[in-house]
């Protein structure tokens, strides 16, 4: 192959040349083809090619393209904006697109920074985040973020944020203590790290309902984010939730929040709203926010050139109106269900497969070198990487979690296949990410 121009941001080894792609499968230019068992990065919910978001986007094309959105809306913003609105939690009134998720979580800071400084609160200042989480590579999103590897070089370009801990009950939950209890520990260290920083001080809590990227899909235990709403909402703080990776259908429900039954003042979503079809992302923002700027400046002092790009929504809402109209929620629990059961038959006694966890068609495999003492493999070893790469050997794309410098994140792999992934394809999946991992080990 020609020497590559491209600032890959890898550039170690070369990469195959991805073709083309049709349903869940992507084929290179040396005609082998892939499962893509991750979505790229929990993007491709529908998988490739789907013809009927392919007519959508050529349909604008054709009509409009572009127009800048300090001049004009377009009727395709407006409905999609519609529609995520009819679906969204409850007091959530208006949606500000972006191109994807670092954009959605920088514009929710600072969206929820510009609400307090509306309201007559500027000296709220201070981020709560938690480590071990993963809110995108920009650095207002780095900042609030906890992968420390991501992180480290950075830090002197950083905001300040307070990380507590994350919701990982497979590591931190203690024996004497219910999932509830562990939840409410949680739940106790935010509440005293606000009183430490002055609840007045404080801007909003950063979370992913489900960790993703960072420690391979953290799924929170029972009444964990309902005590962090109540703890928020009883010093005034905003609740952002990050469902860029976990929302949008990914979990089985259109957002994640909806099965720990809180709704978060603001909620940011990409990869599955545009399902890479094209690049889009999104805040969704409680009514009684907005109203708070229209009353004040009447202005968001933010914004980007491709913000609400027609054909970006345009794809977006093709993609909502194919997961609405075949049912593809359901499907997401029912194909969860069955890959759980492959899961099982696959790695249950497998003796470096420390925990599987997930929910819908979401699941992140941790790896250990022991099970009974749960210790890790050495992170110079980097193995979810060899994984990644043993797995594109036997045909199977798998997002590989891990190399945190504090030394607890581990060696991860991420699936989340797309939603209309058959029983068939689910099977193959696991058993070729079994054969890299037997081959890397
Ligand atoms: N937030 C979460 C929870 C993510 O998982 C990601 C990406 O993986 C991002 C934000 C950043 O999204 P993007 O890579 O589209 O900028």
């Amino acid at each position: 192959m020609q020497a590559s121009h491209v600032f890959h941001r890898q550039l170690t080894h070369d990469l195959p040349v991805a073709v083309s792609g049709q349903g869940i499968t992507i084929t290179d230019s040396q005609g082998k083809t892939y499962l893509d068992a991750s979505g790229g990065a929990a993007v491709s919910c529908l998988g490739h090619g789907h013809p009927d978001v392919i007519a959508a986007m050529h349909a604008q094309i054709d009509q409009l393209a572009y127009a800048h959105t300090s001049f004009f809306t377009t009727a395709v913003a407006e409905e999609l904006a519609s529609t995520l609105i009819d679906t969204a939690p409850k007091g959530m009134s208006h949606v500000y697109f972006v191109s994807g998720g670092s954009e959605a979580v920088e514009a929710a800071l600072k969206m929820a920074r510009q609400y307090f400084v509306e309201i007559g609160q500027p000296q709220r200042k201070h981020f709560i985040a938690r480590r071990q989480s993963y809110h995108g590579n920009t650095l207002g999103a780095l900042a609030v973020g906890g992968n420390a590897w991501r992180r480290e070089q950075f830090k002197p370009l950083l905001i300040d944020v307070t990380h507590v801990s994350p919701c990982y009950e497979y590591r931190d939950q203690r024996a004497d203590e219910t999932p509830e209890q562990y939840g409410q520990r949680l739940v106790a260290e935010l509440e005293a790290t606000i009183e430490r920083l002055g609840g007045e001080n404080v801007i909003a809590f950063v979370a992913e309902t489900v960790g993703g990227a960072t420690a391979g899909v953290l799924t929170p235990v029972p009444g964990y984010f309902k005590g962090v709403r109540e703890v928020c909402d009883r010093h005034g703080i905003l609740l952002i939730l990050d469902e860029v990776m976990c929302g949008m259908g990914r979990t089985g429900t259109l957002h994640a929040c909806e099965q720990e039954g809180v709704v978060p003042d603001l909620l940011t979503i990409a990869k599955g709203l545009g399902g890479g079809y094209q690049p889009i992302g999104a805040v969704l923002a409680q009514g009684r926010m907005v109203d708070a700027f229209r009353r004040g400046s009447g202005l968001f002092q933010h914004g980007h050139t491709y913000l609400g790009h027609a054909v970006a929504c345009a794809a977006a809402l093709a993609v909502q109106r194919v997961i609405q109209r075949d049912g593809l929620l359901a499907q997401v629990r029912e194909r969860g269900a069955q890959l759980q059961q492959i899961f099982a038959r696959e790695f249950g006694d497998h003796p470096h497969v420390g925990d599987v966890r997930g929910r819908g068609l979401f699941w992140g495999i941790e790896l250990v070198a022991d099970r009974a003492s749960k210790q890790w493999f050495d992170p110079a070893l980097k193995l979810h990487a060899r994984i990644k790469r043993a797995a594109m050997e036997e045909g199977v794309m798998v997002y590989p979690a891990g190399g945190s410098v504090d030394g607890r994140c581990g060696d991860h792999v991420l699936l989340a296949p797309p939603f209309i992934s058959t029983p068939d394809e689910l099977a193959q999946i696991v058993q070729r990410l079994k054969r890299a991992i037997d081959k890397t080990l």
